[in-house]
């Protein structure tokens, strides 16, 4: 027998686990259980696909026994088995860093971890929040030997030659105290079972001492019973009026291991040329690893009830990762392997139907179902921002659902209503990107608006500027960033004194003093309170923009320069348009680029001198 050490990440959470974070226990079986589902449905995968596993006897079940005078309960399957390597580094490591990401959340603060924990769910692991020690029999399909694998849950783990039968796993659990007096109870077994895996699609069956009243010698007498305790049916295929919300919301936490309800569901029977079901649910909350790049999608595709994968970024596209459920589909082959997916017409069409069934739900939702809306749209902006990017088809659609903050309401807002809000003469949607909310509220270029009592909309996701200025329209109405020049036509106040030839000195002497830092340097249009700002031809990234592609490692993208416009209202400007040649007026070039960066969120250049500069002209003025 050797012994073993876990993971410092796996004693991590057994740590956690132990000191009993979790505030639902019952868990544990449901974890057990969904495990040894996935080990029958990899099975059946593979009797269907694989010549060498064709020949094998196949007869998918989950046994549950219960022995309540030892305190235990063993969970067992006819499924995939682990190799003795399989069981080192399942049962021993941690290896999706979405696990380790969220042990780096935890804070320490008791109640906000019990809820991450909540959320997230442990698997396995979880068997030691009701057990003093764990053991796993296991023989992997396809070979001889089987391995036994046990723990503490503390100390590390042993691992020994064992034997059994035939393939498959046997998880043994032996309950603690506590564990014992909640679980070691049939009927209790059979309730959380009933609530939490009454629709995986294999039989479990329990058996335990069933007491039956004897009528001969008028006693209670105990007998060993097996009885099936799940409903075992593929639930999405029944009609929708048998089904309960309780139905949806159980299948949901079985195949999701998420213990809220979710936010909607979906469910749609296709008839005609090609047969599907399809049930679709929308977690409440957006799964911790969402934007990692491990995090495995949540649809399962069937083919007539029987499980062929999970996973397939053919199943639905990547911005919709975040929904969980099942399609099921009656015209794919059995046998069908990723590499045919990705080809196949078939699913190529179920996957466009469902995306817009997807839409059109959320978008129906949008309108009857404003409180759960928000909620939705507060864990999915994002997701749906990325769909923009990618889902040319439905842009529109997506356009429709995504929400905004503005200038003109407090919240999120629809581009619908931001419309319908425009005022007379005005010629497109305003929009500002390129950092924090509040650097975006605060900035130069939106005093015009202000003025003009125009809204503006407030973009400060990080990826809105990528996904925005791909977008020109939205309906027939342009849309239109604030820190482009080309919005200069709009703004110009009709009234605007022309003083451009009282002005030339000036901005000669600036643009020569900032010599090819800008492009060029001019009076504004679109400035009330302060004396300058940036802006950016048409054509041309941002300067934000710029920033972010040299952090994202292009190095080579050459450097558009800015051009700078100064306010030709400003007390500043008005002074220095009396003394253009004197120096002062050269240091003030330099303050007024260097605020203007400032307030793009650019940081400063050359900070020394920055400062040098601006002590010169408190010196004068002080
Ligand atoms: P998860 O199921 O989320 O991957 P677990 O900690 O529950 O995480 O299990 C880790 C791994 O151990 C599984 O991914 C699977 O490969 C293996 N495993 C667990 N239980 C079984 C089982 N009953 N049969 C076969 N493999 C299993």
């Amino acid at each position: 027998m050797s012994k073993r050490e876990f993971q410092t990440e796996v004693e991590q959470l057994l740590q956690l686990i132990v000191h009993s974070l979790y505030s639902h226990p019952e868990i544990f079986l449901r974890e057990l259980i969904s495990n040894s589902s996935d080990a029958l449905d990899k099975l059946r995968h593979l009797t269907l696909v694989d010549d060498a596993y064709k020949s094998l006897p196949f007869d998918p079940r989950i046994d549950l026994e219960l022995d309540e005078d030892k305190k235990t309960l063993t969970i067992a399957d006819s499924g995939i088995g682990m190799s003795e390597e399989d069981l080192i580094s399942h049962l021993g490591t941690i290896a999706r860093s979405g696990t380790k990401n969220f042990l780096s959340q935890l804070s320490g603060d008791t109640k906000r971890d019990s809820n991450l924990i909540g959320q997230f769910g442990v698997g396995f692991y979880s068997a030691f929040m009701v057990a003093d020690s764990v053991e796993v029999v296991s023989r992997k399909a396809g070979e001889d030997k089987a391995w036994r694998w046990i723990s503490d849950g503390k100390t590390g783990f042993e691992i020994e030659p064992a034997e059994r039968p035939a393939p498959g796993t046997t998880v043994l659990v032996h309950f603690n105290e506590e564990g014992a007096a909640q679980y070691a109870n049939s009927w209790r077994l059979q309730e959380i079972v009933k609530k939490y895996s009454n629709h995986i699609a294999f039989p479990i069956f329990l058996t335990y001492d069933k007491s039956e009243w004897n009528e001969t010698d008028k006693k209670s007498i105990k007998t060993r019973t097996t009885e099936q305790v799940n409903a075992a049916s593929a639930m999405w295929r029944r009609p929708k009026a048998e089904l309960t919300q309780d139905d949806y919301q159980e299948l949901y936490k079985s195949i999701s291991g998420d213990w809220e309800n979710p936010l909607f569901w979906f469910h749609t029977k296709a008839e005609g040329s090609l047969e599907y079901t399809t049930l679709f649910y929308v977690p409440a909350k957006a799964p911790l690893d969402l934007y990692q790049s491990e995090y495995k999608g949540g649809v399962k595709l069937y083919v007539n009830r029987i499980f062929i994968m999970d996973d397939s970024k053919e199943l639905l596209p990547p911005y919709l990762r975040f929904i969980r459920g099942i399609i099921d589909s009656e015209d794919l082959p059995l046998n069908v392997s990723r590499e045919i997916l990705q080809q196949n017409r078939v699913l190529a069409s179920i996957r466009t139907a469902s995306v817009k069934k997807i839409l059109s739900e959320l978008k129906s939702a949008a309108a009857n179902r404003l409180d759960d809306y928000v909620k939705f749209i507060t864990e999915y902006n994002r997701s749906l921002k990325e769909g923009l990017y990618n889902d040319f088809a439905n842009r529109e659609t997506l356009l429709e659902l995504i929400r905004f903050k503005s200038t003109e309401v407090a919240g999120l807002t629809s581009l619908a209503d931001v419309k319908s809000r425009m005022k007379e003469g005005q010629k497109g949607i305003y929009y500002i990107t390129g950092g924090a909310e509040s650097l975006l509220r605060t900035s130069p270029l939106l005093e015009i608006y202000k003025k003009k009592n125009l809204e503006v909309l407030i973009l400060d996701d990080d990826i809105d500027e990528i996904v925005f200025s791909g977008i020109d329209k939205y309906t027939d109405v342009e849309l239109k960033a604030v820190n482009k020049s080309s919005t200069d036509e709009d703004l110009k106040v009709a009234a605007a004194p022309d003083n451009t030839d009282l002005l030339k000195p000036l901005l000669d002497k600036m643009k020569a003093t900032l010599g090819d830092r800008v492009k060029d340097v001019r009076a504004s249009v679109r400035l009330a309170d302060s004396p300058s700002c940036i802006v950016s031809d048409e054509d041309e990234p941002s300067m934000k923009m710029q920033q972010m592609l040299r952090a994202m490692g292009q190095k080579d993208i050459p450097a558009p320069k800015p051009t700078l416009e100064i306010n030709p209202d400003h007390e500043i400007v008005k002074k220095l348009l009396l003394r253009p040649a004197d120096a002062v007026a050269e240091d003030a070039s330099w303050l007024l680029l260097d605020q203007a960066l400032l307030m793009e969120g650019v940081p400063l250049h050359d900070p020394a001198m920055f400062v040098q500069r601006l002590n010169r002209i408190l010196q004068t003025s002080i």
